[in-house]
């Protein structure tokens, strides 16, 4: 049923490994995870990790995962976002999970789940706000919630902190009947933001600040995208998490581990209302941290807002928007995802290791092509008549096969692939010297032609006209081999060529603004020499332009104009470094 590359392994993990638990005791009728972002921002890199997690684990234990909006604050959050992250999550799960993934009905807030199809939508978070109101008046009831009038601050001061016991509001020993009262007048909208909030009535003495009567409700006038106008109260996350989870029939929780602190609160909540049993638990694993990003989406923002970046889809973000548009394919960042790992230990995760990834992605999968970055005229004085070679479209594909490319009097070749004053090493072009060209014949420099300024602009060659494949001289060894592109044939397209973001691997080290450590080298656009064949690409398609880079064209593409993303050059430093240790 699966797509993956046979490179990627079924992990085993700590959290897996309790799932299988739980299934060999038939703990659960099955398994359900849910990957549950807040719609305020595009999903990032870090988010690949957790889909790929709770989408794996409902797809290796016969279970299904849910997509859910976790939707509890009105104005951060945007429809906008709803769609794209929808999008995203179904781009990377796509030949993989898709079996697994769970949706509901358009306006159904029952959870009832159904595959996704025509009239369907994830679910939300805000769907249960009637439900978690009714359960917050279940706490009310029995004594176990409270409205308070304390400011924000003095609920601050009061809570204390893990070393300073917190001491109790004055509003804490409220009646039952006045905070029933009370409550349903914030719900009425009957108090400014601010004025009042319902708290959990725990334990304000806990080593553990969260159950320190944890906030429940707050008052905000605010319009939700998806509720519409009708609340002016809104539940906190740690009171609306679990509760959806226990909603939606959801087995296991997963989070990062900045979270196993609210654990307890979590536990609290469900074991103080009357929820069906059995109840869903909260697990933690540390959280992908990668160098040259930064990670969070509030982060991710300014970068756009400020327009440091040209949006959340600019192919330098480590947005999945980001990485989709710069041509990295879903196989390769599940196979990163998968790869780095579940563990209990904050880490950094080199960039390399996902470059790495891409690069096997794409190696096995790229149309291989001929095109030139910056190119330099080369001149065969000796060809009597344009030659039809024949060119490899994928040497990890057989099946792939060859296409014929036009080899004539004028071509060009990489700028860089001539030297004039050139160290011995140098086996590329120099005066006097000889390379193959690739798939075609050897040339040997007679003659370099400057302009008045003294720059090269033309190299007068001979080809050895026997080198060629099935001529005499073929097998005939020169040090080097180059790309090269016919002048007569070749299109141009813009090539956008791209490099990490920021000059430092952890941009924020020492509490430093990431901002000041942009690269302002990121991004440099040329006007490439392509052979006509890339005319026909195509946005699904992979492309290595020989010697140089992978690339994928651009949504900025249209007919006549191409536009490329270099996805990645072919150099490896990880597979080097993997091959010392
Ligand atoms: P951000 O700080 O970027 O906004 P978040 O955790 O607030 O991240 P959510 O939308 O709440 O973003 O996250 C959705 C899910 O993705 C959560 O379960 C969260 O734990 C997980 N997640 C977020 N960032 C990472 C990360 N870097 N690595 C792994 N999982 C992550
Ligand atoms: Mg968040």
């Amino acid at each position: 049923m699966s797509n993956e590359p046979a490179a990627t392994p079924t992990p085993s993990d700590f959290i897996r490994d309790i799932v299988a638990q739980h299934v060999a005791d038939g703990k659960y009728a099955g398994i359900v995870t849910r990957f549950p972002p807040e719609p305020n921002g595009y999903l990032h890199i870090g988010h690949a990790k957790s889909i790929c997690l709770n989408f794996g684990i409902a797809r290796e234990f016969g279970g299904v995962c849910h997509l859910r909006m976790d939707d509890t604050n009105p104005t951060k959050e945007e429809v906008e976002y709803v769609d794209s992250i929808t999008d995203d999550v179904r781009w990377l799960i796509s030949g993989w999970a898709d079996h697994v993934l769970r949706y509901k009905r358009v306006g159904d807030t029952t959870a009832q789940r159904v595959e996704p199809g025509e009239g369907t939508e994830p679910f939300y978070a805000s769907d249960y706000f009637q439900q978690l109101h009714d359960y917050a008046v279940a706490l009310i009831k029995a004594g176990k919630a409270y409205v308070c009038d304390l400011t924000p601050a003095q609920t601050d001061e009061y809570r204390g902190s893990p070393d300073k016991p917190g001491r109790p509001s004055p509003f804490r020993e409220r009646s039952i009947e006045e905070n029933i009262a009370l409550f349903a007048r914030m719900k009425a909208g009957e108090f400014p933001d601010g004025a009042r909030t319902l708290r959990a009535r725990i334990d304000m003495t806990s080593p553990n600040v969260w159950l320190r009567d944890p906030l429940l409700y707050r008052i905000r006038h605010a319009a939700h995208h998806h509720a519409g106008d009708a609340w002016c109260i809104y539940p906190l996350y740690d009171y609306a998490h679990c509760l959806s989870d226990s909603i939606e029939g959801i087995s296991h929780s997963v989070c990062t581990l900045e979270f196993d602190v609210h654990r307890a609160l979590y536990d609290w909540i469900l074991e103080n209302l009357p929820v069906p049993q059995p109840r869903p638990h909260q697990y933690e694993f540390a959280r992908l941290n990668l160098t040259y990003t930064v990670m969070s989406k509030r982060k991710l923002m300014q970068l756009v807002k400020e327009g440091l970046v040209s949006g959340w889809d600019d192919p330098r973000m480590f947005t999945i928007r980001g990485l989709r548009r710069r041509g990295v394919t879903p196989e390769a960042l599940r196979a990163f995802a998968i790869g780095v790992g579940v563990t209990k230990f904050n880490s950094l995760t080199e960039v390399a290791v996902l470059e790495h990834a891409i690069r096997e992605d794409l190696n096995q999968r790229a149309l291989r092509r001929l095109g030139v970055l910056r190119p330099l005229k080369v001149v065969i004085t000796n060809l009597p008549a344009p030659v039809t070679c024949q060119a490899t479209n994928n040497p990890s594909d057989e099946t792939a096969g060859t296409r014929d490319v036009a080899f004539t009097r004028e071509l060009w070749i990489e700028r860089e692939d001539f030297m004039e004053d050139a160290p011995p090493k140098f086996f590329r072009l120099k005066p006097g010297g000889e390379v193959r060209l690739k798939y075609a014949f050897i040339i040997k420099c007679d003659e370099v032609v400057k302009d008045a300024a003294g720059e090269v602009v033309e190299l007068r060659c001979t080809a050895d006209l026997d080198s060629k494949s099935g001529g005499p001289n073929a097998g005939r060894k020169v040090k080097g081999t180059i790309h090269w592109v016919s002048a007569e044939h070749a299109i141009d397209a813009e090539v956008r060529l791209y490099d990490r973001l920021f000059t430092e691997a952890d941009p924020e080290e020492d509490g430093r603004d990431f901002k000041t450590v942009i690269n302002p080298h990121s991004l440099e656009v040329v006007t490439a020499k392509v052979e006509p064949s890339l005319a026909d690409a195509k946005p699904a398609e992979r492309y290595q332009f020989e010697r140089l880079a992978y690339f994928a064209l651009d949504k900025d593409s249209q007919p006549g104009r191409l536009v490329f993303n270099r996805t990645i050059t072919l150099k490896d430093a990880w597979a080097k470094e993997a091959k010392k240790v």
